[in-house]
């Protein structure tokens, strides 16, 4: 049995070392084998020398190297897809996910349950997580973190799922399975500075709704209709007006109906323009990452594991999405 322990890292050059003997200490109190799979997300720093650094010293080491940053979500896919585990657990960079957990999440496993997910203990969950489950038609376990243990079965079925615009804690929910959350008090970052900008996390919040809701579509069409009753009701009151002889101040009516029109029209289109964007990403097809150097054993990125293992070397420039 093979545990694979997936970490992304982007401009992590303080954590590396730290997080290379934590993950050691919790895999020497394994009785499994364990691989690490370090993805350097294009960083700026010296984070790729000192994973190379690590995968000399420790055959339990691997490192993908994309060829620039693609984001969290597209290294941890790239991470998952080079797991040859028969369990694939994974987890932040920055030590705020304790590895000591992957003992009990190792052990819920055991016990059957194909997803062993973390979930921040004591934690209100945020609005946007609220928001996002009500927009959802499945629900994301309110404050669970990308840290979590996924069967061999559904890292297969999740490395089925191509879509560009990836909210993986949604894609995770969607794909079901038998699944357990183990709680856990969120730490400080070990070293260094959190790399999501506000911007990104609004991107990130924007596409899971955009990606498993058409809710906001169907409001455009709502605020059509309610407009276009407001419209008929000021009609019907001209009307009524016009025939009980009353002169109509037009000008200030006029301008406002105009402005309320158009604000409403140009709302709706920003939504569908949203999606017709993302149906936009979706078609073109690119690979969600490229692959600049894989350092570990061949292996061919693929959803099957035993298959994995030894077939031929992943190529530079591999990219996912073909297979
Ligand atoms: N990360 C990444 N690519 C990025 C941004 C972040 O691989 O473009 C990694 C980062 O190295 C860390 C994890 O994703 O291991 C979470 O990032 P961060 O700590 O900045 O986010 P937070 O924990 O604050 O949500
Ligand atoms: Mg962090």
């Amino acid at each position: 049995m093979l545990l694979s322990i997936v970490t992304p890292c982007y401009n992590e050059s303080g954590n590396i070392a730290e997080l290379h003997r934590q993950l050691s200490a919790v895999a020497d109190r394994l009785d499994m084998d364990v691989e690490f799979v370090f993805v350097d997300d294009g960083s700026r720093d010296n984070t790729l020398v000192l994973l190379k650094e690590v995968a000399q010293r420790d055959p339990r080491a691997r490192v993908v190297s994309l060829s620039r940053n693609f984001g969290h979500q597209a290294a941890l896919t790239a991470g998952i897809q080079h797991a040859a585990g028969d369990a694939v657990v994974v987890m932040d960079a920055d030590l705020q996910h304790p590895p000591e957990l992957i003992l009990d999440f190792v052990a819920r496993w055991r016990e059957g349950y194909d997803l062993v997910y973390a979930y921040r203990e004591g934690v209100k969950p945020r609005l946007g997580y609220r928001l996002i489950n009500a927009l959802m038609k499945i629900t994301v376990p309110a404050e669970s973190a990308d840290f979590r243990l996924m069967d061999r079965k559904m890292v297969d079925a999740f490395c089925r799922m191509p879509e560009r615009a990836r909210f993986i804690r949604g894609m995770i929910a969607w794909l079901g399975f038998k699944q357990i959350g183990v709680g856990y008090t969120d730490r400080q970052r070990f070293a260094g500075q959190r790399s999501y900008t506000l911007r990104q996390t609004a991107r990130m919040a924007l596409y899971a709704v955009l990606a498993f809701s058409s809710i906001p579509l169907r409001a455009a069409a709502v605020l059509g209709l309610a407009t276009l009753g407001l419209g008929l009701l000021y009609a019907a009151y001209i009307l009524y007006a016009w025939f009980a002889g009353h002169t109509i101040q037009g000008w200030t009516a006029q301008t406002m109906t105009i402005l309320i029109l158009g604000g409403v029209q140009l709302v709706c289109l920003g939504v569908i323009a949203e999606y017709i964007g993302r149906i936009f990403e979706e078609v073109k097809h690119r690979p969600l990452y490229v692959v600049r150097e894989w350092i570990g054993p061949p292996r061919t990125p693929a959803g099957t594991a035993h298959a994995t293992r030894d077939r031929q070397p992943v190529a530079a420039g591999d990219v996912s999405g073909e297979w």
